[in-house]
This record gives C-alpha cells, structure tokens and sequence, in this order.
C-alpha cells in the first residue's frame, strides 16, 4: 500500500491545490436558489482574481489601508450594492444574500469581512430599516459606494454583555442639537469610521434603561470626537478596533435614525440590528471553517504515516467527517435564520442557536484542523495558525456564547408560553 502513496518530506500548501469553497457540494448547494448560488459564484470569483492577491500583505503587515483597497475594489464592482434599497440604486437583497457574502469573502480573510461587515451591515442595515428616506438618501448612499466607512458603536466599558443596563454615554437635547457624551470600546472601524452608528441614553432618568435609549448617526468630524486608541488584536490582522470618547459633541437632531417618533425607542432598533448582524456574523464563522476544513482533508489525503495516509486511520477519517457535519450543521442553522429574516419573521432565539452553534464549531473545526496537520499547521506555512487565531473572537463579540445561550433559553420558555 504503501508504495502507492507519495509521500513528500516537506508538504507545501500549494501541493494541496486547494481550491476555496470545493467542499459546496451538491448538498450545499441544493439549499440555496440558483440565483444565489450564481450571485456565490461570480462573487467568489471576483475575490479570488481581486481579493485574494491583497490577503497576504494584509496580513503579514496587518495593514487597514489595504482592507480598504479590497473594501473599495468590492465597490468599485458593485458588490456592495447588493443589500441596500432599490429606492437609492441598491438591489434589495436580504440575509440570505448577507451570509453568502460574508462566507465567500471570510474564506479568504477575515479582517476585510469585518471591515465591510461594520459598515454596509451593522451600520447600514438598522438604518436601511428604520431610517428615514432622507437619512436613507444622505447617509446610506456613498456607503453603499464603498465611498465612505460605517460603524456601530454600543460597547462601553461599564456596557459589554449587559449593554443596556450598562450603558452610560448621554445624549441630552438641547434646541435642535443632541449633546454627547461619554465613552466607547471595542469599536470595528472605529478610528477610521466617517459614520457610526452610536447608541446613547436620551432619558438618562427613564426607570427602564430600555425605554431612554436612542440611536444616532454620528459624524465622526463632529468637535469634540476622541480616538483614544486602536487595540492591537490576536487576530484579523488588518482591521482596525477602536477605544473612542465622545466630550460635549453636537450632532443635530436630524440625525436621530427614525425620526423623532424614535426618540427613546432605540432599543427596538438595537434589538433589530443584533439580530441581523448575529446572522451575519455567522457567515464568516462558516466561512473560516470552510477553509479550514478543506485544508485538513486534503492534507490528510497526502500525508503518509506509518505507511498509510493520515486519512486511512480512523482516528484522522473520523475528525474528517465530524468536521464536515459540524460546517454543515452550522450552515443550516444560519440560512434558517437568514431565511426568517428575509421574511419579517422574529427570529431571536434561531439567529443565537445558530450563532454559538456557527462559532462554536468554528472553532472545534479550526483546532482539530490545525491537530490533522500536526507540528505544520503550527507554522505560517499554511493559514491554520492565522485561522485559528481569527476564530476565537466569535465566541466572544456580538454576543458571547454565554449571553447568546441565555437568551435562546428565555425564547424557548417565551415560546412555550412558560414564565
Ligand atoms: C474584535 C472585537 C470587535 C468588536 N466589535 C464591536 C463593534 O463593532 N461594536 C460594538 O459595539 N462592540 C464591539 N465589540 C464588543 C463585543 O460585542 C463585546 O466585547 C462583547 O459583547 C462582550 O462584552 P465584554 O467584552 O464587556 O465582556 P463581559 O460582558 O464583561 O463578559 C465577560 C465574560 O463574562 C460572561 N458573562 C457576562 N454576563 C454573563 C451572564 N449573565 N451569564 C453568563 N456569563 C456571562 C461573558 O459571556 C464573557 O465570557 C467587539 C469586541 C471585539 C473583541
């Protein structure tokens, strides 16, 4: 047997000829449309010939400024049009559409997914929802252009798992300006944002936080606007994470998303938001797994030990196909929850049994891919190691594993009618 088998001393991750996204099999495929899988197919093509080239530099000089070459190549191409209204030359594309693009694009790198996914998701998708058409018109337009950058802003340090209840930047009107005030964390394109979404407290003496909490579009040229600092981060090398204060800034009151009905009511905003950005987010969970997956099988297929390839051994084929069922089972918790979404349906509690099911995989996927490749996959000479370190953030941001178990829990009782 054997003989049958090279074995080369030294394997390189160009002997695998890996492809991105060979292991959409048919049975992946089948779940999506055939317009959405056209729309997977020339979009990854696109990322392969313009994206993919950029990826290495990126990470190797973890460089915002050639995130931003991709995220502008992306619009430059018009694939950022694609989930924004029709009413401002967008095409209306939903969830569905969101996860397919942040799986094909995280398959290749993470750093320039959340780059785009801060600004035309989490950004624009609340605003796209809730805003006004004139909001809609000013704000959303050279976003979806790829022009300028988004953010979101509702971390603070006293406001993480619990930020509502934590949260204390103000934003108190005063004739027809709102004075902010306060601090943010943890902030995804924070420093370099032109626009971010930022939750503040406009009742500050509200007896329920959750009924004093509005939303704004902050213009980060506004007086008064701090980038305190950048976190240098484990992973995603590339994107940039900000520290950012907010002293006396005025932003007029036209900047309320919603209008002033929506004055207080930034919660059913918030709450909207974190739905679809928690779906979102799940895409680059399956779309790094992907990666990682197919890297494993294919080495497993050269890789001779024992005068047997690696996936002869149970102990390997096993992982294998445990991998596959975890990428998959992921997968089909995600386009549930997408497809929910895409219907106005409420879908709190699938869209986190999806996410910590997506993250938590991930990152099961990610480490036993990395223990299939043994003492190499430890190196820079395959992504393992880079994967690997840009997986653990999903278990952490929009919602910890915990928090998201917490509240999948309460839905189910909510649904069983159960107090
Ligand atoms: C790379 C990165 C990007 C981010 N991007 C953004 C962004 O763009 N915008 C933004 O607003 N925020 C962003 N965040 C913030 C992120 O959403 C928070 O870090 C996250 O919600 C957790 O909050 P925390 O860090 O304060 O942890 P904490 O809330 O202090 O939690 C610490 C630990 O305690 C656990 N815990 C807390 N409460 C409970 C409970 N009730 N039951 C059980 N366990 C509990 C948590 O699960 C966690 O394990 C980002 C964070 C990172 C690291």
């Amino acid at each position: 047997m054997s003989s049958d088998y090279i074995n080369p001393d030294y394997i390189r991750y160009e002997d695998l000829d890996h492809v991105y996204g060979e292991s959409m099999f048919p049975g992946s495929l089948f779940l999506y449309t055939k317009e959405e899988n056209e729309f997977r197919t020339n979009l990854r093509n696109f990322i392969m010939d313009e994206i993919a080239p950029l990826v290495p530099e990126i990470e190797e000089k973890a460089s915002f400024d050639l995130c931003l070459e991709a995220y502008h190549r992306l619009g430059k191409a018009g694939y950022l049009t694609f989930s924004f209204p029709k009413s401002i030359g967008g095409q209306g594309k939903g969830y569905v559409y969101r996860t397919i693009f942040g799986e094909e694009l995280a398959a290749v790198n993470s750093a320039i997914v959340v780059t785009y996914g801060a600004s035309a998701n989490l950004f624009a998708a609340p605003i796209i929802h809730f805003g006004t058409e004139e909001q809609k018109k000013k704000f959303l337009k050279p976003i979806m252009n790829g022009e300028l950058l988004g953010a979101i802003g509702i971390t603070e340090p006293s406001a993480g798992s619990d930020a509502v209840g934590g949260m204390k930047t103000t934003a108190i009107k005063k004739g027809n300006v709102y004075v902010i005030n306060g601090e943010k964390r943890y902030i995804t394109n924070g420093s370099r944002a032109d626009y971010i979404l930022l939750y503040a407290l406009t009742d500050p003496n509200a007896p329920r936080k959750h009924n004093g909490i509005s939303a704004f579009i902050f213009p980060t040229d506004t007086p008064g606007f701090e980038r305190v600092k950048d976190y240098e981060l484990a992973g995603r090398r590339g994107s940039v994470n900000s520290q950012l204060r907010f002293h006396n800034c005025e932003v007029p009151a036209e900047n309320l998303v919603g209008g002033p009905e929506m004055e207080n009511k930034g919660i059913k905003i918030m709450m909207y938001g974190l739905d679809g950005e928690r779906c979102f987010t799940c895409s680059q969970y399956v779309g790094i797994a992907r990666t990682a997956f197919e890297i494993a099988t294919k080495f497993a297929n050269i890789r001779v030990q024992f005068k047997k390839r690696l996936r002869d051994f149970e102990g390997i084929s096993f992982k294998i196909a445990e991998m596959y069922a975890k990428l998959e089972a992921g997968r089909l918790l995600m386009l549930r929850a997408a497809r929910m979404l895409d219907n106005g349906l409420n879908a709190t509690k699938e869209v986190a049994a999806a996410k910590f099911t997506c993250a938590t995989n991930q990152m099961e996927i990610v480490v036993e891919a990395m223990q299939i490749l043994g003492g190499i996959g430890y190196t820079k000479e395959f992504p393992l190691e880079q994967l690997f370190r840009d997986s653990k953030i999903s278990q952490i941001s929009a919602g910890t594993v915990e928090i998201l178990k917490f509240l999948c829990q309460r839905e189910i009782y909510k649904a069983f009618n159960l107090k």
